[in-house]
């Protein structure tokens, strides 16, 4: 099974993600938490990602996408896998839907996170106090917000046309949005 969880930074894909991949038992990746590991051992791939992320750009399509490949090959992702943060342009998007029909396999759905823009900036900028990520701040938000209308929000329309788009209300607690996403797999899973 192949989840992807889609929405703009804040939405709650990270959360819900975790939540939603342990109750399917099935593994979670987040190229966001991929990489921020990368930058703080300092890899290669790490001091590459690092000036991208902390202008709140997207990291190339070919580095992230060698990154999914070796997922997708690894012995966790055997079951299925829950993507967070992935596929982020459509190319990136199309090259799943190849990697993933050579396997005799496709996206079964994609649950995209819907939550209003001013709550977006509210959230980064409390995690912001919170967490200290590089990239929470106001001028990284609004980057990372433009990026994503720019370049994430067309996935939309491009799994809509496979079908398999999900939409969930992102407002409300933890709770309250997970039990909607269990909803929403609830026939697949
Ligand atoms: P996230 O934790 O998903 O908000 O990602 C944090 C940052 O990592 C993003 O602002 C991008 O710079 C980079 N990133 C994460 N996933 C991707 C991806 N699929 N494609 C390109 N850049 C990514």
């Amino acid at each position: 099974m192949y989840l992807m969880i889609l929405g703009a930074p804040g939405s709650g894909k990270g959360t819900q993600g975790t939540l939603i991949a342990e109750h399917l038992g099935i593994a979670e990746v987040s190229t966001g938490a991929l990489l921020r590991a990368a930058v703080k051992q300092g890899t290669p791939l790490g001091l590459e990602a690092k000036r991208f992320m902390d202008q709140g750009l997207l990291v190339p399509d070919q580095v992230i996408l060698s990154l999914i490949r070796g997922i997708l090959d690894s012995k966790e992702a055997a079951r299925g896998v829950l993507m967070d943060g992935f596929p982020r342009t459509v190319p990136q998007a199309t090259a799943v839907d190849q990697i993933l029909k050579d396997r005799k396999a496709q996206v079964d759905m994609v649950l995209l996170l819907e939550v209003a823009e001013d709550e977006l900036v509210t959230r980064l900028l409390a995690r912001a106090a919170k967490e200290g990520r590089s990239d929470d701040n106001l001028e990284s938000i609004k980057q990372r917000l433009k990026v994503y209308h720019d370049q994430t929000a067309p996935l939309v329309a491009y799994y809509d046309q496979q079908g398999v788009v999900s939409r969930i209300p992102g407002m409300g607690n933890v709770d309250e949005i997970q039990a909607r996403v269990r909803d929403a797999v609830g026939g697949k899973a």
